[in-house]
């Protein structure tokens, strides 16, 4: 695992809106951290610009040895390449089957399915099997993703994450569009990895009890600053 690090990024998109105003912090190594904030808080820009997504307008962004935010072209899908990335939407292949969205992990560089599937090795489908047993899917590893639950479907898109073998993993809101009970056991499954990994874990919420419950360390943002750093456990609205 490794650290992740912002050095005073100010993020200003081109109709004027700056989503974050010097943001300086550094996340350890096998740290498992919740940012919390409102819609509009900047959130969701600071994951984007921890993956090279959108780039700080100024400042610098520093991922283990990779300086994300100098980085350009094929050394930014490089260092893309040990980031693992779990959205909302899922952004899975709704058509495709379990495995073969599992291993688009292992492939991300590669143009079509058809290089993946002639270039995928035991050593490849080994890795999909042990991430979706990992998230309890390995049962459905031949079902279609678009037939899953919202549920399966995050889970699939976990183990997509983890046959990456990354050393960060970073989640935009990714129990925003699930049902309470199935938020909770998805939040569960990331704290599991954190903890039998030591993976880094960086997880957007708009919820502060899920942060409360399953992170360590909660980061507040308003209005693109952050507004509390502290112990999850004890945070309260009113910080
Ligand atoms: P969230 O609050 O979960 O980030 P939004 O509804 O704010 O979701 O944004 C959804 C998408 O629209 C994102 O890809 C975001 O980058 C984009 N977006 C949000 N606000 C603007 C805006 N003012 N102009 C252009 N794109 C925007
Ligand atoms: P959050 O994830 O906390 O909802 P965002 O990072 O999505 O916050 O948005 C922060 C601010 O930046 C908001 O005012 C939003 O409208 C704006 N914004 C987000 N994405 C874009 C974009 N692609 N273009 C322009 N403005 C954007």
């Amino acid at each position: 695992p490794w650290p992740i690090e912002l050095d005073e990024v100010t993020v200003r998109y081109p109709n004027g809106v700056t989503a974050l105003k010097g943001v300086s912090l550094r996340i350890e190594a096998g740290e498992m951290v919740a940012i919390v904030g409102l819609s509009g808080s900047g959130k969701s820009t600071m994951i984007r610009t921890i993956n090279g997504l959108v780039p700080p307008t100024s400042g610098r962004v520093a991922v283990g040895p990779h300086a994300v935010s100098e980085l350009r072209g094929r050394a930014l899908r490089e260092a893309r390449g040990d980031i693992g990335m779990i959205f909302q939407g899922f952004n899975l292949a709704d058509r495709a089957s379990v495995f073969h969205n599992a291993l688009v992990g292992r492939f991300s560089h590669m143009p079509t399915w058809r290089t993946m599937l002639g270039l995928a090795s035991d050593v490849d489908r080994d890795m999909v099997m042990r991430s979706l047993d990992s998230v309890g899917m390995l049962e459905k590893v031949w079902h279609r993703a678009g037939a899953l639950s919202g549920g399966q479907k995050q889970r699939v898109a976990i183990a997509r994450a983890l046959s990456q073998e990354p050393a960060v993993m970073l989640a935009d809101e990714p129990v925003a569009s699930l049902d309470p009970p199935t938020a909770h056991s998805v939040m569960a499954d990331l704290a599991s990895i954190n903890a039998s990994r030591g993976l880094t874990v960086l997880v957007n919420l708009h919820l502060m009890d899920l942060a409360r419950q399953y992170t360590t360390r909660m980061i507040g943002l308003r209005a693109g600053e952050v507004v509390y750093d502290g112990p999850a456990a004890s945070a309260t609205d009113a910080d």
